[in-house]
């Protein structure tokens, strides 16, 4: 016996289904999902997008697998038909980054901070075995551009400012401005309604969130989370969370606790209504080895 399941109509291509909002003129982000890294739908689990200027697109970050970059790929196609003349990845992580080889065709540089290039290739067998079915065969490719301090891009009658920002989530963060709308995009510098997973530097973490209030932003393209946000109010949660992180590793190291009483520290936990709370425990003991030696 077999059974109806519902089938997308014939008609819809991957520009109908992969949605994308534009947040300013010219700023288009598609969602991602709040998945974890175990999740079937993990290769669409950040906030990605792109932004168009009189010449050229810029693209913020692929997505995590090759489908949702081709996806990307259309939404672009779909809305202009200039050009990608920048790739530019916010970070390392794979949910960012994976889609990369779904704009070889627009031979179109790919831009990041100047640890990008080595974090990916100190990933590449991670992502091979990890990412087998995302990647599709395909690789995230070999950065061109690297930026260690800031680098202005011009798309045509529209500048970005690139800021390659000191350790914080990663070792490769990088911030995209772009000066004709005021649009922040933090790549996963700030994550919201979820729990911020620390990969990097949480010192470095809480002196980028310090200076960024000085950012003159009209809005932040947050790495997860909703597709815009009023800056610099939305980076008050995940600041007050990594603060009390911070405390707790410090006062648990002068009073001598071990790591393993500290993960169950309630002052340090996260907030009960942000999504995907378990990498908690994990950030707890990246805090503790950070302030251990002090
Ligand atoms: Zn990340």
């Amino acid at each position: 016996m077999w059974c109806l399941s519902p089938e997308p109509p014939a008609h819809a291509s991957n520009a109908d289904t992969f949605a994308v909002t534009e947040v300013a003129p010219g700023v288009f982000v598609h969602h991602g999902r709040h998945v974890g890294i175990e999740d079937p739908a993990r290769g669409d689990s950040a906030n990605i997008g792109f932004i168009v200027g009189e010449r050229c697109v810029a693209v913020v970050d692929s997505g995590g697998s090759l489908a949702t970059g081709r996806a990307l790929r259309g939404a672009i196609a779909a809305r202009t038909a200039l050009p990608v003349c920048y790739v530019i990845n916010t970070h390392a992580h794979f949910d960012h980054v994976l889609g990369n080889a779904a704009f070889a065709a627009d031979e179109a540089p790919l831009v990041g901070h100047t640890n990008l290039a080595p974090t990916l290739a100190a990933s590449q067998t991670y992502f091979a075995e990890r990412f087998a079915t995302e990647l599709a065969g395909a690789t995230p490719g070999v950065p061109d551009v690297a930026v260690d301090d800031t680098l202005e891009l011009d798309l045509g009658a529209r500048k970005l400012l690139l800021t390659a920002v000191a350790e914080a989530h990663t070792a490769a963060d990088l911030t995209v401005f772009d000066v004709a709308t005021g649009s922040l995009w933090s790549g996963d510098l700030l994550f919201m309604e979820r729990l911020p997973v620390l990969d990097g530097s949480l010192r470095g973490w809480l002196a980028w969130l310090e200076t960024a209030h000085g950012i003159k932003a009209a809005r932040v393209i947050p790495g997860h989370g909703p597709v815009s946000a009023p800056w610099p109010d939305a980076l008050g949660p995940e600041r007050d969370y990594l603060a009390r992180l911070l405390k707790a590793a410090r006062d648990a190291v002068a009073a001598g606790t071990f790591l393993e009483d500290l993960t169950a520290d309630a002052a340090a936990h996260p907030p009960a209504d942000w999504l995907l709370n378990e990498p908690h425990t994990r950030n707890v003991s990246k805090a503790y080895r950070e302030v251990e030696w002090e």
